[in-house]
């Protein structure tokens, strides 16, 4: 699965502003399927040619992020970030989030709260992946809202 970084060197990473946020939180919704490439107006001028079709390949066919382990219901996620201060990941791995604030833009993590909303930038790094005996549902069982769904 793509990595926000993996999409970032497709994005123009100008942080102009039209899509309504920065190039990483777009990339980090591009991840999330939240977005799709065509969302950043600047990719459709000329000097960008071949970028939404390489973000695509990238980003490969959506149900790609369904079947990966875990799915965040944007509808019902009211980004409270209890899932962001409870991962298991973020307590054995972030120092933000070990002293119980949140993780910093770059620090490497399973989700952040962007724009009110929890997404997934990193879910190679959820122990239920990278665990296999070890099934975690942390975040799915804090949430006050139902909104993830670990699969
Ligand atoms: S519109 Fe595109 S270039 Fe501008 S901030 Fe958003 S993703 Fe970046
Ligand atoms: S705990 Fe649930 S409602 Fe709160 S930010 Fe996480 S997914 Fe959203
Ligand atoms: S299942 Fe556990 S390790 Fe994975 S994102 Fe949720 S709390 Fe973090």
């Amino acid at each position: 699965m793509a990595t926000v970084e993996e999409v970032l060197e497709f994005l123009p990473r100008t942080d102009c502003g039209q899509c309504g946020m920065t190039c990483a939180e777009f990339a980090a919704l591009l991840v999330s399927r939240d977005l799709s490439p065509e969302d950043c107006p600047v990719l459709h001028e000329p000097e960008y040619a071949g970028f939404i079709e390489a973000l695509h390949e990238i980003l490969g066919p959506a149900e790609a992020a369904i079947t990966a382990g875990m799915l965040i219901d944007q509808d019902k996620c009211n980004g409270c970030g209890i899932c962001v201060a409870v991962c298991e990941y973020h307590l054995g791995n972030c120092d933000e989030a070990r002293l119980g604030r949140g993780p910093r833009p770059q620090d490497k993590v399973v989700f952040h709260v962007v724009n009110g909303t929890a997404v997934v930038v990193h879910q190679e790094l959820c122990t239920r992946l990278v665990q296999a005996a070890e099934k975690c549902n942390k975040c799915a069982d804090h949430c006050p809202t139902g909104a993830i769904t670990l699969v």
